[in-house]
């Protein structure tokens, strides 16, 4: 950044340039946004109210710790709102989990968040880690991503741990550009139905919510935030995450790493894109939403009855159990 550079906001020296607003900001003015976006999405889709239990998934990746800090705050702040619960899970990938455990551990005590921990592992809850998984994949040459299974793991897990805890949000730190990744990825895989699912909150309206003792609403209070500033406001705040990806991820090339890279070269050029992007889901949700439609394309898995897609007779987490012999 150029020096010299005044804040737009309070005029001290400036220390970040905001692409897509156009602006400088100094450190203070820049943790004051970031804190405002999470605070004014919460209040702008109502994500959490007083008698909610929330239940947080934490990686020790930069966006769960963030967002766990800002609802920590939050819920401090309010008089007669339940205790935070962090839910942390083992996928068992050897070297790699220890390292976000400590990261984790450490952010709570320097940061003197005193919230209840909730331990899961793959092992233990599904039976298998991902290593022994990914290992019977390369064996047997199965036609599995390991990022893939790992998603639909944690998520089945988040679910039903959340539930067990009687949580009644699940909050998700999906920021901006994963929203928008989604977004292009599910058109690319002619996925209308799953356009229809991305926004701050899953819908009270949707029918999948009256069983809602079955799945928790998911809530995301970044989705307007940037990965760039996330990673910034960690960077200004002194939060220590996890940066480096998992190996599987590297190893496993997934399509949406062309798609984030694809965005980014386009917003290089126009700023805006990345909200666009956000705003045609909104509106897309809108026209896709009808509830007839959603509740036809519904299923029960056969074995565990849980909710499945369209054209499933058995869910993807069973389908898992079943190949990997649990
Ligand atoms: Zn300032
Ligand atoms: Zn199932």
């Amino acid at each position: 950044m150029k020096p010299n550079k005044l804040c737009a906001s309070c005029n001290k020296p400036a220390s970040v340039f905001q692409s897509h607003s156009g602006r400088f900001l100094c450190r203070d003015c820049f943790i004051r946004y970031v804190e405002r976006q999470i605070r004014k999405t919460i209040t702008k889709y109502n994500l959490i109210e007083n008698k909610d239990l929330i239940c947080i998934g934490v990686s020790g990746g930069k966006d769960s710790l963030v967002m766990l800090y800002n609802l920590y705050q939050r819920q401090s702040r309010i008089k007669n709102t339940n205790k935070i619960k962090v839910i942390w899970i083992d996928e068992g990938i050897i070297g790699y989990r220890e390292e976000s455990k400590n990261n984790l551990l450490s952010f709570l005590s320097k940061f003197k968040i005193d919230v209840d921990l909730i331990k899961l592992s793959f092992r233990e809850n599904f039976g298998m880690t991902l290593d022994e998984m990914v290992e019977i994949i390369r064996k047997e040459n199965l036609k599995l991503n390991p990022c893939s299974v790992c998603g639909t793991i944690r998520r089945r897990l988040l679910n039903d741990a959340a539930k067990d805890n009687n949580a009644t949000k699940l909050a998700i730190g999906h920021n901006l550009d994963d929203t928008v990744q989604t977004l292009i990825l599910n058109l690319l895989r002619n996925d209308l139905f799953k356009v229809g699912s991305v926004k701050p909150h899953t819908s009270n309206s949707n029918p999948l919510f009256d069983i809602r003792k079955e799945f928790i609403q998911r809530i995301k209070p970044l989705i307007r935030l940037t990965d760039e500033e996330i990673s910034m406001y960690c960077y200004f705040m002194d939060i220590p995450f996890q940066s480096n990806p998992c190996q599987y991820s590297e190893t496993f090339p997934i399509l949406r790493r062309d798609v984030q890279s694809f965005i980014n070269t386009l917003s290089r050029r126009s700023h805006e894109i990345k909200y666009n992007l956000l705003k045609v889901n909104y509106e897309l949700i809108e026209i896709l939403r009808s509830p007839k439609k959603i509740a036809k394309k519904f299923g029960r898995c056969k074995k565990c009855n849980y909710f499945t897609g369209p054209k499933r007779d058995i869910c993807l987490y069973c389908e898992y159990k079943s190949l990997f012999g649990l």
